[in-house]
């Protein structure tokens, strides 16, 4: 489905994000993945290897919020497989702290790796597109709860409803240069993290899901595939509930 493409994939070390990253590659792409430290990044280029990825796949570390540091890791791609066609800005943080002990340096975290970031990483990829002339896709990693809010660590949600704006206002603005810009809002989706949830916890949330499981990490990367690819060429601007339909 993106055979001959380059992709770069924020948080493309582990969870959704290297799931992304193997789904573009399964599906004949050329991909960077970035990750927060180079150690990480070696380990997630280490599993791929494992799998047989081999020749195709290339690993970044900037720091996301560092126009330079992003600029450089870009150029870097751009040396190595010789073009851009994709951004996916997938790294994100969450927290649930209520709001009475939030701190500013808390909220400054979350709105700069969640907000920040993708604004940094979406300018230094568009420049490359808009030079290349040849359009491309930059695909976002929303949240349902940047639909609906969450009940409590209200920044989480509060940076997805930003990103949705973002996705909304850069797909407008690119259109003219082919660039098209989407999200994908994944609902509850099976990482390490939910893995480490007890039973009891899981089991009535799995129950509020109308598809009745709970989001796999391939699930929302086949939703990437999909807005990366050509087949979505007409789609910009959408903001793609990948769900189970579990929305209040
Ligand atoms: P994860 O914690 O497993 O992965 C997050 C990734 O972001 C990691 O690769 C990490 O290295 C990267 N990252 C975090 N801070 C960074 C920083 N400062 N600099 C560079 N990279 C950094 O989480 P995940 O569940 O795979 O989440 C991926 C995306 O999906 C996030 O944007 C998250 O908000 C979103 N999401 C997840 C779920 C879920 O249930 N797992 C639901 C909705 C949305």
């Amino acid at each position: 489905m993106v055979e001959g493409k380059v992709a770069i994939v924020t948080g493309g070390t582990r969870g959704i994000g290297f799931t992304i990253v193997r789904e573009f590659l399964k599906n004949g792409a050329k991909v960077a993945l970035a990750g927060s430290r180079q150690e990480t990044v070696d380990a997630a280029l280490a599993k791929l290897a494992e799998e047989g990825f081999t020749d195709n796949v290339m690993g970044i570390a900037p720091a996301l919020t560092d126009p330079d540091s992003v600029t450089a890791a870009f150029a870097s791609v751009v040396d190595r497989f010789g073009r851009l066609d994709v951004l996916c800005n997938n790294a994100g943080v969450s927290s649930r702290t209520p709001l009475v002990d939030y701190t500013l340096e808390e909220f400054n975290k979350v709105m700069s790796i969640n907000v920040t970031a993708v604004f940094v990483c979406t300018q230094a990829a568009a420049r490359i597109m808009i030079e290349q002339g040849e359009g491309g896709a930059i695909v976002n990693t929303s949240s349902m709860v940047g639909k609906y809010g969450q009940p409590s660590g209200f920044a989480y949600p509060t940076s997805k409803f930003a990103v949705n704006g973002l996705t909304l206002s850069l797909a407008r603005e690119l259109a003219k240069h082919k660039i098209r810009v989407n999200a994908v809002a994944p609902g509850v989706t099976h990482t390490d993290m939910v893995d480490a949830l007890p039973d009891s916890v899981i089991k009535p949330l799995i129950e509020s899901i109308p598809l009745g499981r709970m989001g796999e990490p391939e699930d929302i990367a086949c939703a990437c595939l999909y807005l990366a690819s050509d087949m979505s060429s007409y789609v910009s601007g959408a903001v793609l509930p990948v769900d189970g339909l579990s929305r209040p």
